[in-house]
């Protein structure tokens, strides 16, 4: 099949869905420049292995060696800027046909792109928690000497270290983003998988998941995934290039069946 019929299904499948979720991972941001960190080719690699550094385990034992690999990753992510497939699921949610995007990704680039409901499974960097008093901090003041300086950022309450609110391996997800994950997948009859290649759970999980209840999947990624047997469509292409196309058709579907909305 086409590509261009394709994409044609997918948007008559999210039109005709009356709870559509999409699940996101690394390969939805690697176009705005974001290496895959779980990557050796991401080039994080190449002194430390983030499985050990990157770990819950590596951080209590020397916060300060992943604050220095972290270092690089943070100034790409806040150099980064959404791309066109962050801006087509902001888009399908403001028209109606997507209700939340559940993302494996840290970098914040879908609610910059304008997307409301975001789950992110692994956390974000907007905030971090001394590890000492649990006091929770905006990261933004801290930012600028860490990325410049490698400044290591200190509660202002008590001295203890600030650990970034993102998930490092090891630690347990977030339980009452995972809970609203569950429940979404439960609730949806469509799930558009973009830039995930589904091998870290519970990402894995939550498309099989909502495909047992009876959901329609689309999968939207560059390698082949466990998924893509069960999928009603299967693009294994770039997603800033194919989901701006599926959102605009979408956008054209309604316009002319209003009704769908
Ligand atoms: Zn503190």
């Amino acid at each position: 099949m086409s590509l261009e019929a394709q994409v044609e299904q997918a948007a008559r499948l999210i039109v005709g869905a009356k709870h559509a979720v999409s699940i996101t991972g690394a390969g939805h941001s690697t176009p705005s420049g974001i290496p895959d960190f779980r990557s050796p080719e991401s080039g994080l690699w190449a002194r430390y292995n983030p499985m050990v550094v990157a770990s819950i385990f590596g951080f209590r034992q020397c916060p300060e060696g992943f604050f220095e690999w972290v270092r690089p990753l943070v100034k790409t992510l806040l150099e980064a800027e959404p791309n066109p497939a962050h801006q087509a699921l902001a888009d399908l949610e403001a028209i109606g046909c997507l209700k939340a995007v559940i993302t494996q990704n840290i970098d914040g680039l879908h609610q910059r792109a304008g997307s409301q409901r975001v789950l992110e499974l692994h956390g974000h960097v907007r905030e971090a928690t001394c590890i000492r008093c649990y006091r929770v901090e905006p990261t933004e003041p801290f930012l600028p000497g860490f990325i410049e300086n490698g400044r290591i950022p200190q509660c202002p309450s008590c001295g203890g270290i600030l650990k970034p609110n993102v998930i490092l391996f090891g630690e347990q997800l977030p339980v009452s983003v995972l809970n609203a994950a569950w429940r979404e997948v439960r609730a949806c009859d469509l799930v558009l998988v973009a830039g995930s290649s589904l091998t870290v759970a519970p990402a894995c999980d939550l498309p099989m998941t909502a495909v047992m209840h009876g959901a329609h999947a689309i999968v939207i990624n560059y390698q082949p995934t466990d998924l893509d047997a069960r999928a009603q469509v299967v693009i294994h292409d770039d997603v800033a290039l194919v989901l701006p196309k599926i959102a605009t058709l979408c956008r054209q579907y309604l316009a002319s069946s209003p009704d769908n909305l």
